[in-house]
């Protein structure tokens, strides 16, 4: 792809490299994903920045290196089924769509779900499937998946997600309180899953049905 946003999009690269990431395939795909397309007009200049930006509705795209550090994490085979748990602008289920076979992503708040949905189709990327609704529920009728993603911070691990993974299949999610998570990642082997924590992250809230009266309307 070659357009004005070659050089941030190339700055964006270095500052991944830098930060560690060395995997070839989450790099490419982080390279063909138009991150400014994702953004509010009025911060398209900060698109390619390392940081998370606001989206609206008081959500926000994630930092590029978080996404491709999850991304990394889940491991994903160029077969894989993979469920995002909030979609948000749409930019991490493009850059997964890149990765994998099929792609489902799912987001509690519906103007959020239909403005990702638009974007990635005019992006190319129409074979992700954005559903509107709750994300801690999965998403049964494609399930088992081999990669669940969960881009909102849970204290606990929701069951439904665990029971929605395939065998061998990985689950990366910020666990923690509100302030402070860490980004963990559970491999499931049959009836029992390991568990391995790594950075200390900070993500918005994942929404279970019964917080409603906090989270956005
Ligand atoms: N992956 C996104 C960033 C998402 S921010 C991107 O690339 O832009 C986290 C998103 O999770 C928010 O849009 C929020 O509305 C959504 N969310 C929070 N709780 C949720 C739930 N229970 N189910 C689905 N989505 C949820």
């Amino acid at each position: 792809m070659s357009d004005n946003w070659d050089v941030p999009r190339r700055r964006m690269l270095e500052t991944l490299r830098d930060h560690g990431m060395a995997n070839p395939r989450v790099l490419s795909a982080m390279a063909a994903v138009p991150r400014h397309c994702f953004v509010p007009e009025d911060l398209q200049q900060q698109a390619y920045a390392d940081r998370a930006l606001p989206i609206g509705e008081r959500q926000t795209i994630s930092q590029p290196l978080m996404v491709a550090r999850m991304v990394e994490l889940l491991e994903l085979t160029a077969n894989a089924r993979v469920l995002e748990v909030g979609t948000g602008s749409g930019y991490a289920a493009a850059v997964l769509a890149q990765l994998a076979a099929e792609v489902v992503s799912i987001e509690r708040i519906p103007s959020l779900a239909n403005r990702a949905r638009a974007t990635l189709a005019e992006l190319g990327y129409g074979r992700v499937q954005v559903v509107a609704g709750d994300g801690t529920q999965g998403y049964a009728p494609a399930a088992p998946y081999q990669g669940i993603i969960v881009a909102a911070a849970t204290a606990e691990v929701p069951p439904a997600l665990v029971e929605q993974l395939a065998d061998g299949g990985r689950l990366v999610l910020p666990l923690g309180p509100p302030n402070l998570q860490r980004l963990t990642r559970l491999i499931r082997h049959g009836d029992t899953c390991t568990r391995e924590v790594f950075d200390a992250v900070i993500f918005v809230p994942l929404i279970a049905p019964s917080d409603h009266d906090n989270g956005p309307t």
